[in-house]
Parts: C-alpha cells; sequence; structure tokens
C-alpha cells in the first residue's frame, strides 16, 4: 500500500487503521508534513485503503507480484484462498468436522494461528515452527495456505523468498493421534523460544456421548504445561451429510 504525497495533507485519519503501525510522518522535498507506509512493516491488509475513507484519495493500491502479493493474500480479509475456497488464512476446519471427518476418534485437530494484529509474523518464524513440527512427522493439512507454499510437505520448509514475508498472522495445520502430542507440544514450546512473535493454539477433538472432552486429550495438554481455555467453539453435529466413522 502507498500513499501519494502529492495528495496527502498528513491529517492522519489513516493512521489509526493499521493493525501494524507502518503509517509514519515524512516530510516531502518542500518541507510538507505528509504520511507514508514503512513497505516493511505493511502487510497489504487493505484496511485503510478501504476503511480510511482518505477525503484526498492519497491512498492506493499497486499489483503486486510474488512474493509481495503473499502478504495480502494472508492478511486481506477479503481475499479467499483458491486451495481452501474460504477467505482467510486457514482452512473452514473443525467447523465443518461433522461434514468432513478430517479430525478422527482419538486424534486431535490443531492450528497454529502465528502472529496477530498488532504484531504481525514475519515467514521465516513460520518455517522454523513448520520444519521442527515436520522432523517430528507431522502431516500438514493440503488445503491449508502454508502447506501449500511449503517446498516440501515433509521437511516443512518453505521457499527462500517467502521467509522475508510479513504477513498479520499465519496458520499451521496439522492433525495427529493423541499419543503423539506430548512430543509435538514440547516441540511447539521449544520452538517457541525461538520466535519473534506470539501465536495461539486451538485444539479440536471429537467429544464423547454426552458431550464430554476426551481425558486422555485433557490430561496430555495439561502435562504439557499448557492451560485449555474455557472458550471454545462447539460443533453442534447439525450438518448434512453427516460424515460417519466405521461403527457410527
Ligand atoms: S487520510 Fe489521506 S490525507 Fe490524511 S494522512 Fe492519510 S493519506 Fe494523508
Ligand atoms: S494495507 Fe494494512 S498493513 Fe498496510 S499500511 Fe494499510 S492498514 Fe497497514
Amino acid at each position: 500500500m502507498f500513499i501519494d504525497e502529492k495528495k496527502c495533507i498528513g491529517c492522519a485519519k489513516c493512521i489509526p487503521y493499521c493493525p501494524l503501525q507502518a503509517h509514519y510522518f515524512t516530510r516531502t522535498e518542500d518541507g510538507r508534513l505528509v504520511v507514508a507506509i514503512d513497505q516493511e512493516k505493511c502487510a497489504e491488509c487493505g484496511v485503510c485503503f478501504r476503511m480510511a475513507d482518505c477525503y484526498y484519495n492519497a491512498i492506493y493500491q499497486v499489483e503486486q507480484e510474488y512474493p509481495r502479493d503473499i502478504r495480502a493474500l494472508l492478511s486481506d480479509p477479503l481475499i479467499e484462498f483458491a486451495g481452501s475456497n474460504v477467505p482467510g488464512r486457514g482452512t473452514a476446519e473443525i467447523k465443518t468436522n461433522e461434514i468432513t471427518g478430517r479430525v478422527k476418534w482419538g486424534r486431535a485437530g490443531l492450528a497454529l494461528e502465528m502472529g496477530r494484529p498488532g504484531i504481525g509474523v514475519k515467514w521465516s518464524d513460520v518455517d522454523k515452527m513448520t520444519t521442527s513440527l515436520a522432523k517430528k512427522g507431522v502431516e500438514f493439512v493440503d488445503e491449508n495456505p502454508v502447506t501449500f507454499f511449503m517446498k516440501d510437505k515433509k521437511t516443512g520448509e518453505l521457499p527462500d523468498e517467502l521467509k522475508e514475508v510479513r504477513s498479520i498472522s499465519a496458520i499451521i495445520e496439522f492433525d495427529c493421534d493423541f499419543d503423539e502430542l506430548p512430543v509435538i507440544l514440547e516441540t511447539i514450546k521449544e520452538t517457541a523460544k525461538e520466535l519473534d512473535t506470539v501465536f495461539s493454539f486451538p485444539a479440536g477433538v471429537k467429544l464423547l456421548p454426552g458431550g464430554k472432552v476426551p481425558e486422555e486429550f485433557v490430561r496430555i495438554v495439561e502435562d504439557a504445561g499448557f492451560t485449555l481455555s474455557i472458550n471454545s467453539k462447539n460443533n453442534m453435529g447439525l450438518g448434512r451429510p453427516r460424515f460417519r466413522e466405521e461403527g457410527e
């Protein structure tokens, strides 16, 4: 995203809209105070362009080429990723599990959301996490944008040119058996020490009859030092046609 310094009057109206504080004041050669955008910080989310309603039409977009265009793909909530058919940075994941049956009994569906508005994430950090997880045999979800850009799903490595990309966040998605969880959770904790961002860690499981969370899952997560949030997204089982596992 850019600001045309010839049109900008430096009113600062656009500044609060940026989730990454990429706008800054500067002076033109003839001494006028204007606002500009730090291109390294900007994740091309489009919010200032769409929402600030600049009276002087000073904010403008240019067509981006790879790898710069990946910033918008992962940061602009209005862009739909062709592989997942949903806008945003991940897949429809657990919200559609009753139909897709992606997460089965005894397995956990995990999503690491790296970066948040205000901080963002550099993809060199995403690469650190994906390569660490791949070494533990994690199988990444195919439809996910981060998986799509991996050089090799088995190593989890991202292309060098993408390691310089910054986005608002990036979601890494995978499933695993409960007995694989301790090693995976330990890997996440160790890798987190090397990261220059924050992450949240949603985990989805099929509930037992009566709606109880499997005790084994709770024990493993808590033994690893994580605290399960009381907030959750509950799938009500109303989707049709319902996916049924063998024996259901
Ligand atoms: S809203 Fe427009 S005129 Fe005001 S600082 Fe931003 S770009 Fe410049
Ligand atoms: S496009 Fe988004 S990240 Fe870039 S300057 Fe505008 S609000 Fe900030």
